[in-house]
Formats: structure tokens, C-alpha cells, sequence
């Protein structure tokens, strides 16, 4: 009995403060994720309104984005290690948003490379308090560190990481963030997209670009991927970008037609209701900010 509850006392204590309970999703024989709630971050998601993925590389996993904590890695490495105990070799952060890398010190703590943009030492700054920190429990923030990627690049990368080739494509014009990376694997045809595709709910614009943003999904679209995972959303279809494109090209062409009769961004932003976008998750929390945006880029043309 008394090593029974040491044992219990250990199992207990190993755990972080909070609990997120992650369940794993299969796309493919090698790509596992979690799917985040359609949600704006708050002290019941704790954060988790975001995707983070595994790809199985036969002597290891390849993490693409680490969520919103240490406690959200740690929950969805323990849920992997449950699936198939495997030591993670490598982690890729998509882009500089604090919902997608701030689980980077748990992997940093064993060593694991972090690889990620040079958007990171330009538009970071690891003193500042996160969006996170201010926004969800202490309980889930527990044990996060700002952590840099440990590897930063600025042009299009090949990793070989077991038995897979991996291309960390790096975009070169501002899209959704000022550098957005994607993540594609020849083998399986699988594409990570990061949030240049969110699906169930409204893209954020803010901190973007419409112009580049549009650009850059044409080109996704024509790599011929046969699985697209987005940053948000569960649709991992090949077509999964549909949504964001048809979204932000019908955006485009509504402010360039009240620009060029002369409204200004207030009547705007009161004129592009995109209606039919009205029953899609966090329309009001995002339609006025997108509109806002991408005004203050088209207004330039
Ligand atoms: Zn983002």
C-alpha cells in the first residue's frame, strides 16, 4: 500500500497544475493532430483554440506548432506517447502568433530543436507578457517560458528527419503574419499550412496582408497537396483553403469597390457585412478588425 501511494504521489505530481485532456486525431498513417475549439482564447479553453500536429518519421515525431503552454505540449506529447511511445527529434514553429509556439520550452528542456523563422528575432519580444499570459489561467500558463525557435531561418529549408524529407517553405511576402511558414511532406502529400487556412471559423487579418495572403493560398493551392491542415479548423481536405480564399477575395473585392466611391474606413467597415459569413464561429469578434485591415492596405492601390 505504501508504494502504491508513493507511486500515485509521483504520477500526481509529475502532471502540470492543468490538465487539457488533448485527444488525437489521425489524417494519415504518419500525420496525428489536435484540433483546437472555434474559440477566441479565454480562462475555459485555456488557449487551446489552436491545431498543433505530429508527423510520425518511424525513429521519431516531427511537431509542427506547440500550442498555447507547457501544459498544452506536455498534455498532447503524453496523448502521442500513448499512441506510440516515440522521442520527438524535431519541433517547427508555423509563425510568430503566441497561440502556436509558447509549448516550445517543454521540447526545449530535453534538447529538441525548434526551428522557425527570422520573423521570431524581428517581431518578438520574449520580455513582454503574451496574449496568453494575460488571458488564460495561471494554472494553464504554469511553467511557460517564452521560448525562442533554437534554429531560425529565412529561406526555404529541407530537413530529413528519419524516414521522411521535410520542405519548411518559408513565404516571402507578408500573408496572414509578416513571414508565415508551411510545412509540407512529399510522402504522404500532407500540407501544414499554418493560419494561411482556418476552417469553422473567420480568419484573422490583423497583422497581415490581403494582397499577399490571397497570393499566396494560389500558390498553396496549386502545389497539389492531398491533405491541408490549417492552424484552425478540422477540415484537412485537399481543398481545405477554400473557405479563407473565397472569404478574403470577396473582402478584397467589397472594400475595392467602396474605395473607389469614396467611402471612407468607418462607412467601410459599416458597408462589409459579407452577410453569408455571419453563421461562421468569431464572425463578430473578427468581421470589423478584417475589414479595418484590409482597408488600410487596399486604400493604397
Ligand atoms: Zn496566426
Amino acid at each position: 500500500m505504501k508504494t502504491l501511494l508513493v507511486s500515485f504521489f509521483f504520477a500526481v505530481t509529475s502532471l502540470s497544475a492543468f490538465d487539457y485532456a488533448l485527444k488525437a486525431e489521425r489524417i494519415t498513417s504518419d500525420v496525428t493532430c489536435f484540433f483546437g475549439a472555434h474559440e477566441v482564447m479565454n480562462k475555459s479553453n485555456n488557449g487551446n483554440i489552436v491545431n498543433s500536429c505530429y508527423i510520425n518519421a518511424g525513429e521519431g515525431y516531427v511537431v509542427v506548432d506547440t500550442g498555447p503552454s507547457y501544459a498544452y505540449a506536455e498534455s498532447a506529447y503524453n496523448a502521442m506517447q500513448r499512441i506510440k511511445p516515440l522521442p520527438v527529434k524535431l519541433v517547427i514553429n508555423t509563425h510568430i502568433h503566441d497561440d502556436h509556439w509558447l509549448g516550445n520550452g517543454f521540447f526545449t528542456q530535453s534538447g529538441v530543436s525548434v526551428v522557425g523563422s527570422d520573423d521570431f528575432l524581428h517581431n518578438v519580444n520574449v520580455q513582454e507578457a503574451t496574449r496568453m499570459q494575460n488571458t488564460i489561467s495561471p494554472a494553464a500558463y504554469e511553467g511557460t517560458v517564452s521560448t525562442l525557435p533554437t534554429e531560425i531561418i529565412s529561406e526555404t529549408t529541407r530537413k530529413k528527419v528519419g524516414n521522411q524529407d521535410i520542405e519548411l517553405k518559408i513565404i516571402p511576402r507578408t500573408a496572414h503574419s509578416t513571414k508565415d511558414l508551411v510545412v509540407y511532406l512529399p510522402k504522404s502529400g500532407v500540407l501544414f499550412a499554418g493560419d494561411l487556412v482556418f476552417n469553422d471559423r473567420l480568419p484573422s487579418v490583423k497583422g497581415g496582408n490581403i494582397n499577399g495572403w490571397i497570393t499566396t493560398l494560389e500558390e498553396l493551392e496549386s502545389m497539389g497537396a492531398l491533405h491541408v491542415i490549417g492552424g484552425h479548423g478540422r477540415n484537412a481536405e485537399k481543398n481545405s483553403s477554400k473557405m479563407t480564399h473565397e472569404y478574403l477575395t470577396q473582402m478584397r473585392s467589397e472594400i475595392r469597390i467602396a474605395i473607389e466611391s469614396g467611402l471612407g474606413i468607418d462607412e467601410t467597415i459599416k458597408k462589409v457585412q459579407m452577410n453569408e459569413y455571419r453563421k461562421i464561429k468569431l464572425y463578430d469578434s473578427m468581421q470589423s478588425g478584417n475589414v479595418e485591415a484590409s482597408y488600410r492596405v487596399l486604400e493604397w492601390e
